[in-house]
């Protein structure tokens, strides 16, 4: 009976093997892959700052008691490394969600010159706190049907991108207009490092990021403009990258708003 017993596992298996191979389980495999790749990917960045962290706390220890407070370099080192994992979680969380389908859209209707003048007017101050500037030109004289918290996600993602990856000097410009009468055109231009025509095909896959960012150590995770291009999705918009004349780099949102 322990044959018997073994030779139906064996046809199981057998079984189970045919089954997997066949061609209408291929996009499940792909796609548990794809997961799979996910999340080793997610636990190698948030490894690194963890180790950072670490390591500034166990060199305050080698301190005497008395002195610890005084270790202004590890401490801002480690703060800079916790704002990064929030960002790092954050973003995961929301692609998380988004793999399982659990956050709604959730259009609400927007004055819409208003509601972006607000939203981009701490940028400026941050951008020029790196000597940066930040124009803008927004005309959109009309309310607008989009899920706000989404949206806004979605410009504090590309400007963010735009004002890290474009030197001391330089400038981002954020324009906004209505085109064909139900859609709004938001276009962030920098004057920055510009992205690669090799590269532009990936930008918006997840953890991807070009050589030149990793070595200018930017500490970004290459998450946003995954998150980015999916918000533009669930709008039902497009979101394209070009280039910038005569340097840097130009990103176009369009999204249908009645
Ligand atoms: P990251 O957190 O690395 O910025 P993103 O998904 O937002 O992740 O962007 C992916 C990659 O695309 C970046 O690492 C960078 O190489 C490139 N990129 C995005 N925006 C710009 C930009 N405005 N100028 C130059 N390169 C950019």
């Amino acid at each position: 009976s322990l044959l018997t017993t073994l030779l139906v596992f064996w046809i199981l298996a057998i079984g189970i093997a045919y089954f997997l191979s066949r061609s209408s389980m291929r996009p499940i495999l792909a796609s548990w892959n794809r997961q799979k790749q996910f999340s080793a990917n997610a636990a190698h960045e948030l490894r690194t700052p963890l180790t950072v962290i670490q390591n500034q706390m166990e060199y305050m220890l080698t301190k005497p008691k008395s002195q610890v407070i005084d270790q202004v370099e590890p401490i801002s080192t480690s703060l800079d490394e916790v704002r990064h994992l929030q960002t790092l979680t954050n973003r995961l969380l929301t692609l998380a969600r988004s793999d399982a389908d659990i956050i709604q859209i959730n259009r609400q209707s927007v004055n819409l010159q208003k509601w972006l003048e607000q939203l981009i007017k701490p940028y400026r101050d941050i951008a020029a706190s790196q000597s940066k500037s930040l124009d803008d030109q927004i005309k959109v004289s009309v309310e607008g049907k989009l899920d706000p918290d989404l949206i806004r996600q979605l410009i504090i993602i590309l400007l963010d991108n735009a004002i890290k990856y474009t030197p001391t000097g330089g400038t981002v410009t954020f324009a906004a207009e209505v085109v064909h009468e139900s859609r709004l055109k938001l276009e962030v231009r920098d004057t920055g490092q510009g992205i690669a025509d090799a590269d532009k095909k990936h930008v918006f896959e997840r953890f991807y990021r070009s050589d030149k960012s990793r070595n200018a150590k930017t500490g970004g995770n290459g998450l946003g403009l995954a998150i980015a291009q999916w918000v533009v999705k669930e709008h039902h918009g497009t979101i394209t990258v070009k280039d910038n004349h005569p340097k840097g780099t130009t990103f176009t949102v369009v999204l249908p708003i009645k």
